[in-house]
């Protein structure tokens, strides 16, 4: 079926998974025609088979959510976190993160990505021009002239001033750019599931720092608690094989047994880890935004708040382009999206780097510098709210979603 869908498109976005959807809904809800391209059927999305994590939302993207209608669809399954504890193994020191230091406001709240998944692409529905384009392949990128062209498999052609990528870790677009990526394994990988335990959490996250990585145990309604156990790759096969009861028997030496009883609900996951960055976010009439631009450890739980911040200033960035009559795929314009983003998120990836690394070992100096460098952290209080902050999304110069303004 060869031909040219609908033209009038002002932005193409590849990828409509949270970060393209919520992209998607932040454009076409300020009066830009969107097409939102993504290669799986929506349905299969919301299959349970399809993502067993559950993801930390903090509060500055939680309020772009709200201001662009998704969270609201979620709001009643989605779990606060008030407290935050950080253990180093069995040592006797801690770091213990209370929301009622800062305020009133939960440091973030856990949602399991099923739901979330289905809050966007409930929102996605009620946006008016916004088009969503799924199952649908772009197989080929034509960036001259003042318009950029995507080829579908089908033959099909459309086209726009601007396309945005937010098609993942293995980005097409951002290959079919040529735009290099630097990439390193940290040869570990995140075993997800989720258990019911007999005593309640508390709406308390933890985190342990074992020597194979962080074990977090981050809690979700019904008593019920997500985790992340970070294992060495080559031991995490051998463990995700085990039958049901020595899986248990596993979990349950590292999770401690301050919940009681712990049943694991539903399968196993696991996701290789890696950190990996475009070493530009921009091209020609293309920009990158979320785990297209960068993807990290999930060590604190950071990679989706990261993206939804790319959401925030590209969204702001090409509105105001807009509304001044500029070429939104203009460089200039592109230009003013990658200085926004570049700070925080070199600092993010840095941040959740050396952390791994400075956690996920059990060398004996390594650890007395650790744990020398918690104790502090919980006695300065000043450096404690900083981290906070910057950890509930609120540091630095916000673009008007993270503030929950309109664009
Ligand atoms: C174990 C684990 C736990 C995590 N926990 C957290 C957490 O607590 N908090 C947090 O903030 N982050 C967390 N993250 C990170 C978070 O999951 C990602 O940052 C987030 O999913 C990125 O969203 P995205 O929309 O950019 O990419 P994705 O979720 O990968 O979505 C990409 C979309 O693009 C589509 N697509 C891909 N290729 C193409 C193509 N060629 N053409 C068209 N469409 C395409 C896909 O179908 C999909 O819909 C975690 C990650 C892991 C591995």
């Amino acid at each position: 079926m060869a031909g040219n869908l609908e033209n009038r498109h002002d932005v193409l976005i590849v990828g409509g998974g949270f970060v393209g959807g919520a992209l998607g809904c932040a454009l076409a809800g300020a009066g830009l025609s969107c097409l939102v391209i993504d290669h799986d059927d929506p349905s299969a999305q919301l299959d349970a088979g399809f993502d067993g994590r559950s993801s930390a939302i903090a509060a500055a993207p939680r309020r772009l959510l709200r201001r662009l209608g998704i969270w609201q669809h979620v709001e009643e399954k989605a779990t606060p976190i008030e407290d935050i504890r950080v253990a180093d193994g069995s040592s006797p020191f801690f770091l213990h993160y209370d929301h009622t230091d800062l305020g009133e406001e939960p440091l973030g709240h856990m949602v399991e990505n099923r739901h979330l998944r289905q809050a966007v692409l409930a929102s996605m529905k009620t946006v008016p021009r916004l088009h969503h384009l799924a199952p649908a392949e772009a197989v080929a990128l034509d960036q001259e002239g003042s318009r950029v062209r995507l080829t579908l498999k089908d033959g099909r052609t459309v086209e726009a001033p601007l396309v945005i990528g937010c098609d993942g870790r293995g980005s097409w677009l951002r290959s079919a750019a040529e735009i290099p990526l630097t990439k390193w394994s940290y040869e570990q990988v995140g075993i997800v599931c989720t258990v019911r335990h007999e005593r309640s959490h508390d709406n308390v996250a933890h985190e342990h720092f074992l020597p194979s990585g962080p074990f977090a145990i981050l809690p979700l309604t019904d008593n019920r608690s997500s985790i992340v156990w970070t294992e060495k790759a080559n031991l995490a096969p051998a463990l995700l094989a085990l039958p049901d009861n020595a899986f248990l028997e596993e979990l349950s030496w590292r999770f401690g047994d301050f919940l009681g009883k712990l049943e694991v609900t539903g399968p196993r996951w696991s996701y290789p880890l890696s950190l990996q960055f475009a070493q530009r976010i921009t091209d020609r009439r293309v920009a990158l935004a979320g785990d297209a631009a960068q993807a990290m450890h999930p060590i604190a739980g950071q990679g989706l708040n990261l993206g939804l911040r790319d959401v925030a200033a590209l969204a702001e960035v090409v509105v105001d382009a807009r509304r001044l009559g500029l070429d939104i795929g203009a460089g200039k314009v592109l230009d003013r999206y990658a200085s926004w983003r570049r700070f925080d998120s070199h600092l993010m990836l840095a941040l959740t780097d050396g952390l791994n690394r400075l956690f996920s070992n059990d060398v004996a100096p390594v650890r007395v510098v650790r744990d020398v460098g918690l104790a502090a952290v919980e006695h300065m209080a000043p450096l404690k709210a900083y981290l906070m902050r910057h950890a509930m999304g609120e540091a630095g110069n916000l673009p008007r979603l993270l503030k929950g303004e309109a664009l």
